[in-house]
C-alpha cells in the first residue's frame, strides 16, 4: 500500500491510499487538477473520497470531485456546511462501518471549530488498521490493534508560548489554535495511550508553517515511540505495508 501526500498543511490536504488497484483518497483539500496528476490521469481506479470537515484546506476540491465521478463520504454536519448538493456526496455516520471496495471504514468522533468533524479508522488487508487523525485538538478513543498512524502534529506549544510573548502571534489566534488543533504533547499523549506493538509507520501531518518544528517533531516521536516517523510533505511518497520490515 502506497501512501502519497499530495499536499498537507493549512495551505491543503490531500492523500490518496493505493494498493495498486485501488485508490482511497483522504480530503480533497487540494486543486482536483494535482490530485489527477497523482492519479496519473486514471480516476477509474478510485474508489471514493473521504473527507474529515468542511474547511477548505481538505474540501475545496470536492465540487470538482463530484463532476469528475467521484464518490465522497462525510459526515451529514460536514455534508450541511459545504452546501453542494451532488448525488456523489453521501453521509456517513459515526461508529458505522461503511465499506469502499477493499478498504473497511469506520468514522469517528473528533474535535474541531466546524460542523461535525470525522476522524477514520481504515482497514485493508495490505496495510492493516490505519488511524487517520487530523484537525483535532483532542482524541477521546483509543483505537486496538493499528497498524500504521498518520496523525495531526500541528504546533509545539513552546514555540508558539515564545511567539506570543513576543509578540509575533496574537491571542485571538493562539486561542483559536489551541482550541481547533493537535500540539505536539496531546499526538504523543494520543500515540501512548494505544497499543503501538504492531504500529509499523507513523506519519505527522498539518503541522503549522510558524508554530512547530520538523526535525524536533520527529525525533521526539520517534524517540518516544521507537517507530518509522515520517513528517508529511508535498508529494511525499511511502511504503505503508502491515508487516515491519
Ligand atoms: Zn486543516
Ligand atoms: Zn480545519
Amino acid at each position: 500500500m502506497k501512501l502519497t501526500c499530495i499536499n498537507t498543511g493549512s495551505v491543503g490536504n490531500c492523500y490518496l491510499l493505493d494498493s495498486g488497484t485501488e485508490v482511497l483518497i483522504l480530503e480533497l483539500g487540494v486543486n482536483f487538477k494535482d490530485i489527477k496528476v497523482a492519479l496519473n490521469f486514471d480516476i477509474s481506479r478510485v474508489c471514493g473520497a473521504i473527507v474529515t470537515h468542511e474547511h477548505l484546506d481538505h474540501s475545496k476540491a470536492i465540487n470538482d470531485a463530484a463532476k469528475a465521478g467521484i464518490d465522497i463520504y462525510s459526515s451529514p454536519g460536514t455534508i450541511n456546511a459545504i452546501n453542494i448538493s451532488s448525488h456523489r456526496l453521501h453521509p456517513v455516520f459515526a461508529m458505522k462501518e461503511f465499506i469502499l471496495g477493499e478498504f473497511k471504514i469506520k468514522p469517528f468522533d473528533v474535535r474541531h471549530d466546524c460542523a461535525e468533524p470525522f476522524g477514520y479508522l481504515i482497514n485493508h488487508p495490505q496495510c492493516g488498521n490505519v488511524l487517520f487523525i487530523t484537525d483535532s485538538f483532542y482524541c477521546r478513543y483509543t483505537f486496538p490493534n493499528l497498524n500504521n498512524i498518520i496523525v495531526e502534529a500541528n504546533y509545539c506549544e513552546d514555540i508558539m508560548a515564545e511567539k506570543f510573548f513576543s509578540g509575533d502571534l496574537n491571542k485571538i489566534i493562539r486561542d483559536r489554535v489551541m482550541k481547533s488543533h493537535m500540539s505536539l504533547k496531546t499526538c504523543k499523549e494520543l500515540l501512548m495511550a494505544n497499543d503501538l506493538k504492531a504500529v509499523n509507520n507513523i506519519v505527522l501531518i498539518h503541522l503549522s508553517d510558524g508554530n512547530s518544528d520538523e526535525r524536533k517533531f520527529k525525533k521526539q516521536v520517534q524517540d518516544l515511540t521507537g517507530k518509522n516517523v515520517h513528517v508529511a510533505s508535498k508529494n511525499l511518497s511511502i511504503d505503508l505495508s502491515k508487516i515491519p520490515f
